[in-house]
């Protein structure tokens, strides 16, 4: 009896140890994405006037990267990379006509892509979305129809639906943005919630939601996705931003943006939580030139969002998870949005999809200090054009082309390509394709295996609105 017994204690503390070591085992995940924000636009990236106390905080508890990529220098396609761990051209969200999705494109994220909220939701997930999405605004193509449990955000970005005959012509309304100049709506899972949506609140409106949505589902493994709908232009930030920042409004935006990273760190810290998340904070492109002082600085890189120069693509790359990611690391290692994708789900226990070609990489080994990326390559689009590789050190362009306006009209090809080493020319100024002839011909065999295994589907940001 007493035997029985003492066999029945060892069952039970063993259980309680095994579902406690399970729990402790499978991770949350938050990220948060900014939109437009460039490489140069935090106070931990160098910028001068911009303070972002809890980013700086973040990186200086976390990992800061220094060479991590977006896989698109525009929006629709970027955000389908993040979800999906694919190139954008392997998923049809891209297109050489229309660079992202318009309130009148009738396409969005194709079912058949495994999102990596759909990935976590497999492993027993709960899942939310909050804020900009901007890969499909039709129900089938919403955050809920992806994998999603919640949603609350606009589906498309913050300077679509402009009203016309609201407000100032063309460029001069965006310089001196009211809400009612734009219709955009905010919605709560597939409906409509207020329109137009008060962006004035917006970015504190996704925090609150964001922040409530840890707190309810701090009992099992969740996954947050915060994409913010600033700093794209219109800019727009809360009463308490307002002229606060040395560098003005736009400053202003990202302050509120940094002030919304603390509250979602501390909340993770005073729900006992930052042991077993893994947060990430990264952007979907890079700052928005044209829009001068209403656009960010990619800092030394070269050009900014639009262009596959390095100030397009390369963003901001910042890892937190306490007791697992080691503090004040800086890393060099090369990574992508996309590693996010294959990351979270490897750390999930989930498994990546095997019957199509992913693109991300588990970059957990850096994250953990255990080894390097085994990321040494990374392939620059802009539509369904490959214009430029970068690998290892070396970044080869075959094309490049201005990001908007009237320098967009200047594509320009290059045999042999344009060669860079980032390593030692971050800013691109100096080509030595003439110097590095044995590079380029390496860089070209990539090329060539690149495109014999892409399928390309047909870009779903070509499908127009059924009337
Ligand atoms: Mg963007």
């Amino acid at each position: 009896m007493i035997r029985n017994l003492l066999a029945l204690v060892v069952v039970c503390v063993c259980l309680v140890r095994g579902a406690g070591l399970a729990a402790a085992e499978t991770p949350n995940f938050v990220i948060i994405y900014a939109d437009d924000l460039g490489y140069g636009d935090l106070g931990c990236y160098g910028n001068p006037t911009i303070r972002t106390p809890n980013l700086d905080r973040m990186a200086a508890e976390g990992m800061r990267f220094t060479q991590f990529y977006s896989a698109s220098s525009v929006c629709t396609p970027s955000r389908a990379a993040l979800l999906t761990g694919r190139l954008p051209i392997r998923s049809g969200m891209c297109s050489d006509k229309r660079r992202v999705l318009f309130p009148n494109s009738g396409g969005g994220i194709p079912a058949s892509e495994v999102t990596l909220a759909e990935a976590l939701k497999e492993q027993g997930y709960s899942t939310g979305c909050f804020g900009k999405w901007h890969l499909g605004h039709l129900p089938q193509f919403l955050p809920t129809s992806n994998g999603f449990d919640t949603y609350f955000g606009i589906p498309y970005s913050n300077d679509m639906d402009r009203l016309n005959d609201v407000g100032p012509k063309g460029r001069a309304a965006f310089l001196d943005p009211k809400v009612e100049y734009w219709n955009v709506p905010l919605m709560q899972d597939l409906e409509v919630y207020e329109r137009p949506a008060d962006q004035t609140t917006i970015t504190r409106r996704y925090t609150e939601h964001a922040v409530d949505f840890i707190k309810k589902n701090k009992s099992k493994p969740f996954f947050v996705y915060l994409p913010h709908s600033l700093p794209h232009v219109p800019l727009f930030r809360g009463k308490a931003f307002e002229n606060k920042s040395a560098r003005g409004l736009y400053g202003d935006v990202i302050e509120e943006i940094d002030w919304s990273v603390g509250r979602v760190l501390d909340t993770l810290r005073n729900e006992g939580l930052a042991e077993n998340t893994c947060v990430f904070f990264s952007s979907d492109n890079g700052p928005w030139l044209i829009f001068g002082e209403h656009g960010g600085t990619a800092g030394l890189l070269k050009d900014g969002k639009g262009c596959t120069w390095e100030g397009g693509m390369r963003e901001p790359g910042i890892a937190w998870w306490p007791g697992k990611i080691s503090p004040g690391k800086v890393s060099l290692e090369l990574a992508s949005t996309m590693d996010l994708y294959t990351t979270c789900i490897s750390l999930s226990g989930g498994k990546i999809p095997q019957d199509r070609i992913v693109d991300g990489v588990d970059i957990s080994p850096v994250l953990f200090g255990k080894g390097s990326s085994p990321r040494e390559t990374m392939f620059y689009y802009r539509g369904t054009a490959l214009m430029a590789i970068r690998h290892g050190a070396w970044k080869a362009h075959y094309i490049t082309q201005g990001a908007y306006g009237p320098d967009a009209r200047k594509r320009e090809k290059h045999d042999p390509p344009l060669l860079f080493n980032l390593n030692h020319d971050p800013s691109e100024r100096f080509n030595v394709n003439s110097k590095h002839p044995e590079i380029i011909k390496q860089i070209q065999k990539i090329a060539d295996e690149h495109r014999q295994q892409l399928k390309a589907p047909p870009s779903q940001l070509e499908i127009s609105l059924k009337k």
